[in-house]
């Protein structure tokens, strides 16, 4: 089953708007998993808390009268828009370790990405005022279904919504500012995910799957999960050793080896390039790569604050 967040127009009494639903894929179809017929919420992490019923009625809405939309007259945004949580491996393919002038790790190094930070598909990354070395690392990430601590590394499965891309964008210059990572890897749109979540029945085993990064066709990162250091069952052991995962929380496993940081001289993203992402199973991300349009200082506190 692939589950999505989507956006359509509706008129409303005041006027035309937009309104935020999630749905489940049937071929080129998407069936609102909002509409009164089926009765999930609009929010991906809310429906994933409601666990197994939820998922038993995703499945059923194939075949019950709610609304259906083809699948090209929507918007699709990121599968969660604002995770709980969302937390990355790094230094977890050894080509990718070895290309940075990495040792092997130890322990498993994680870090956070704000969750500010997410879009969805169709929405474009912005290279910041700040830097030119904006940099792409496609990943394959795990979303969370299940409240859990301390679960063992065999349990694993059990608290696993399912999969979905996502490009770990990097800012090479502020991600070397501190040791932490936070600061260069949580620009705003610098964590797009998509297109949906696959579920796990879908994927089979997430250590067996192609991954193959492009810039405008040309390809970057042609790797296999087989190579991850770390594996999914380990990460979810070790993390929750320490804080409980919840539904709607993401965790990226890390990038193989091709970034542009890597090449000499190095290939940063630069306004008009596309990314494409390509995992097995999971599906595609496209995104497009735009210049931050300068504004003038706002006279009060950034409110509307996505850009
Ligand atoms: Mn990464």
């Amino acid at each position: 089953m692939r589950l999505l967040t989507f956006l359509v127009p509706e008129e409303t009494p005041a006027g035309p708007a937009t309104v935020q639903c999630t749905g489940v894929v049937i071929g080129d179809d998407v069936i609102d998993l909002t509409d009164p017929a089926v009765g999930l919420p609009a929010e991906m992490d809310s429906l994933l808390g409601m666990g197994e019923e939820a998922l038993e009625r995703a499945a059923d809405a194939a075949t019950s009268s709610a609304r259906r939309f083809r699948l090209d007259e929507v918007q699709l945004l990121a599968p969660v828009p604002v995770p709980p949580k969302v937390l990355a491996i790094g230094m977890n393919y050894r080509a990718h370790a070895a290309e940075m002038g990495r040792e092997l790790p130890e322990h498993q190094y994680w870090f956070n990405k704000q969750r500010t930070s997410v879009i969805g598909p169709t929405e474009d990354i912005v290279v910041p005022a700040v830097s030119e070395q904006v940099d792409y690392e496609g990943e394959l990430g795990i979303v969370i279904g299940r409240r859990a601590k301390s679960v063992p590394a065999e349990r694993w499965l059990d608290v696993v919504a399912g999969f979905t891309v996502l490009n770990d964008v990097s800012v090479r210059d502020w991600q070397r500012h501190s040791p932490t990572f936070t600061m260069g890897k949580s620009f705003n749109t610098h964590c797009p995910m998509g297109p949906w979540i696959v579920t796990p029945d879908e994927v089979g085993d997430p250590t067996a799957l192609s991954l193959r990064t492009t810039v405008n066709g040309e390809i970057r990162q042609d790797a296999t999960t087989a190579d991850l250091i770390f594996r999914p069952a380990e990460m979810i052991e070790y993390l929750t050793t320490v804080f409980p995962l919840e539904p709607g929380d993401v965790l990226s496993t890390g990038t193989p080896a091709g970034v542009g940081a890597a090449f000499r001289p190095p290939r940063w993203l630069r306004p008009g390039d596309t990314v494409r992402i390509e995992i097995e199973r999971v599906g595609v991300l496209e995104n497009h790569v735009v210049a931050e349009v300068p504004v003038a200082p706002p006279p009060e506190p950034v409110v509307d604050d996505r850009r």
